[in-house]
């Protein structure tokens, strides 16, 4: 758990931050406010329960509580306002400013270290629910609003990327599985779906993407140029109809179809939902063609067809 201790008084700072660590916590200092909002504004590390004292020149703790407040989080942090002010209106001020506890100075350790605990029992919780948010249940894989934020993660970055670099954003989906349904029944279908999950995830690196999209049609995404995705489509076409797929006495096999976009660096500036629509122009030709195939085109290609 991150832990930031906004402080101007170094003493003070000093004994909040020793009960921060006392807590196994990570500590992280800041001697005012506006160091406080440099260090949330990095990226890197993000703030979770952040330990603001009130009364401090220049801004105080609550105009820094309302200036946090009014910033976009993905985990909103937990704001523990301390003062040692002690006029009953000042709990009732902070609250409303949006603070989620409140502590009079001097700070008593172990009351204060349980307070510690309650930040971080509503930030794990926040964590869940954002978990459970993009995930898909059956699978465990990515769900398809996941999926897209994901995908955007990666085209900024390849944006950025100073090589000339490729990405890759597959649509694939599972032949004929309507009949696995029908046939064999939910049961089936659902085992079917984990099983491919997982060949698929173990197809690429831990850091690209693979998500359900849509009831038995998966999105990937990966970086890797022209020839080399052609290689990892066949490695991936092959470990899902090689081996079968069983649960009690039923055996089947089966195949998938992929449509490959590849998108070069100057192609980034174009909305995700193009190169989603590339993607699956191409699997509907895979799928025309006689399926259990994969066909791949550059996203530059396809725009001047
Ligand atoms: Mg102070």
């Amino acid at each position: 758990m991150q832990v930031l201790v906004v402080d101007d008084n170094e003493i003070d700072c000093l004994t909040t931050g020793s009960f921060v660590e006392k807590a196994n916590m990570n500590l992280l200092v800041a001697n005012d406010p506006y160091s406080a909002l440099e260090i949330i504004a990095n990226q890197e590390i993000t703030p979770e329960i952040i330990v603001v004292d009130w009364i401090m020149p220049k801004m105080n703790g609550l105009e820094l509580c309302q200036k946090i407040r009014e910033l976009k989080f993905t985990i909103t942090p937990y704001i523990i306002m301390v003062t040692s002010n002690s006029l009953g209106e000042n709990e009732q001020n902070a609250l409303d400013v949006g603070a989620d506890d409140f502590i009079e100075k001097p700070i008593h350790g172990a009351i204060f270290i349980s307070r510690l605990r309650v930040g971080a029992r509503i930030i794990n919780l926040q964590k869940k629910l954002l978990s459970l948010a993009h995930t898909d249940e059956l699978t465990g894989l990515l769900n398809r609003r996941a999926a897209i934020d994901a995908c955007k993660t990666h085209l900024s970055r390849l944006a950025r990327t100073e090589v000339p670099l490729s990405h890759c954003l597959i649509i694939s989906d599972i032949d004929f599985f309507k009949k696995i349904n029908d046939t064999y029944g939910h049961e089936m279908g659902d085992r079917v779906l984990v099983d491919v999950s997982k060949r698929l995830r173990n197809s690429l690196r831990p850091f690209e993407t693979v998500a359900r999209f849509g009831g038995e049609e998966f999105l990937l995404y990966c970086e890797a140029n022209e020839k080399e995705i052609k290689l990892i489509l066949e490695r991936m076409r092959k470990a899902i109809c090689t081996d079968p797929y069983t649960l009690n006495d039923v055996s089947l096999n089966l195949t998938m179809s992929f449509g490959c976009v590849v998108i070069k660096q100057n192609d980034t500036h174009h909305d995700i939902n193009e190169f989603i629509k590339t993607a699956d122009s191409l699997l509907y030709e895979v799928k025309n063609a006689g399926r259990d195939n994969f066909k791949v085109a550059t996203f530059a290609s396809m725009k001047n067809d």
